[in-house]
């Protein structure tokens, strides 16, 4: 099959479709793949390493939608890349069309084949296609939220990992998931005293397990998240209702009783934030102060490591890349029902249930 990996085009999007490591894998399998020049320059990933890994390069996007069979992307297409979309033609990235009624009509009137890397499925019910960057974006949370802590940028002045003799910072996680537990990973690696607070009995359970009970597991209620905000340096926003806004779990007047110089980080602004005080912010600009507190929102924390989180996203993907190669997309989905669920736009109509159903259309 050929493959096309397009420069992303997107403002602030340094990530790419397919990093040297996974076009040296589909070359070895038998597929060309063509990569626009400098689709990964920014993130080191300059066009001789995609040469020695097999790539043919191009300096015009246009002919990577023209040959490609298959594109495979970071972000949803843009409207120069809409308008280069063919039919018959795959397209492999995240796409968010539920709340984007504009995108959905302009992929179904380009009559590509479009699979949404977020509403793939795994065994466990989870997505693995989002997974990774939840993974960066929890590690972050703690890196930026220690950044916070110090006085410079408003914070109470305190050291996350504290020293001998001097505690380290209390920090408190909203949301015990994928998100929450690699901010619980970092935190505690970093000598902080974490607890987490979800509502999903399995997950404090798997978080007891996984940390011995070094880290404090607390089913959320009302009055367990107000106790242990009260008492935080460092708060983690990262709860998920899926398919729903964030639940606002701190109020404003939690927060004017939090200590002078704490800080949240509330990595669930991509769905609203669930501080009442939340409100995105970008990573030119990423902190506020809201009742003496400083908030840290930005709605896509991977954007900042780049790198990683493009690494990170192709090792999750190169396995569906490999079987969309392989066998083409309709045995491929055939033979896996979680590839399957990804594919959200097919011959002009929106054929994903929950997808159609938010957009007001029948699947
Ligand atoms: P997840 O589904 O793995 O975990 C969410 C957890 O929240 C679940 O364990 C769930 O039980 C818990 N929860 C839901 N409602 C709750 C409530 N009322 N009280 C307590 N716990 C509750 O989700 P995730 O992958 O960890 O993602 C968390 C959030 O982070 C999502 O909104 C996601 O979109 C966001 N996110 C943001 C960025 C960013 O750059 N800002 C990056 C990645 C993910």
């Amino acid at each position: 099959m050929r493959i096309g990996v397009p420069r992303e085009v997107k403002v602030h999007e340094y990530r790419v479709g397919l990093v040297p490591g996974a076009v040296r894998e589909l070359v070895a399998h038998g597929h060309g793949v063509l990569v626009e020049a400098g689709a990964g320059a920014s993130i080191g990933f300059g066009d001789d390493a995609y040469r020695a890994a097999g790539a043919d390069i191009t300096a015009d996007a246009a002919e990577i939608f023209a040959i490609a069979d298959l594109v495979v992307k970071v972000k949803e297409p843009q409207p120069p890349e809409l308008a280069r979309l063919r039919p018959g033609q795959l397209l492999f990235t995240y796409l968010h069309l539920a709340p984007d009624p504009a995108l959905a009509r302009a992929l179904m009137a380009s009559g590509a084949t479009a699979i949404a890397y977020e509403t793939v499925t795994d065994a466990r019910g989870g997505l693995p296609l989002l997974a990774p960057m939840s993974e960066v974006a929890g590690r972050m949370a703690i890196q930026v939220g220690a950044r916070c802590l110090e006085k410079e940028m408003g914070g109470a002045g305190i050291l996350l990992s504290g020293v001998p003799g001097v505690p380290g910072a209390q920090v408190v996680i909203l949301g015990g998931g994928v998100v929450g537990a690699n901010a619980a990973r970092i935190a505690h690696g970093m000598r902080a005293r974490v607890t987490v607070l979800d509502r999903a009995a399995p997950a404090l359970l798997a978080l007891d397990v996984e940390f011995k009970g070094m880290v404090e597991t607390l089913f959320a209620t009302r009055a367990s998240i107000e106790r242990a905000v009260l008492e935080a340096d460092l708060v983690i926003g990262a709860v998920l209702v899926p398919g729903g806004a964030a639940p606002r779990l701190v109020t404003r007047d939690m927060l004017r009783r939090m200590r002078p110089g704490s800080v949240v980080v509330d990595v669930a602004i991509d769905q609203g934030g669930c501080l009442e005080t939340s409100r995105p912010t970008t990573h030119a600009d990423p902190t506020y102060l809201e009742e003496g507190v400083v908030h840290y929102c930005v709605t896509n924390m991977p954007g900042a490591v780049a790198r990683t989180a493009a690494v990170a996203l192709n090792n999750a993907t190169l396995p569906f890349v490999l079987s969309l190669a392989n066998r083409g997309w309709r045995r491929a989905a055939v033979e896996d029902p979680h590839l399957a669920h990804g594919i959200n736009v097919h011959a002009g109509r929106i054929v994903h249930p929950a997808v159609a159903a938010s957009l007001g259309q029948a699947a």
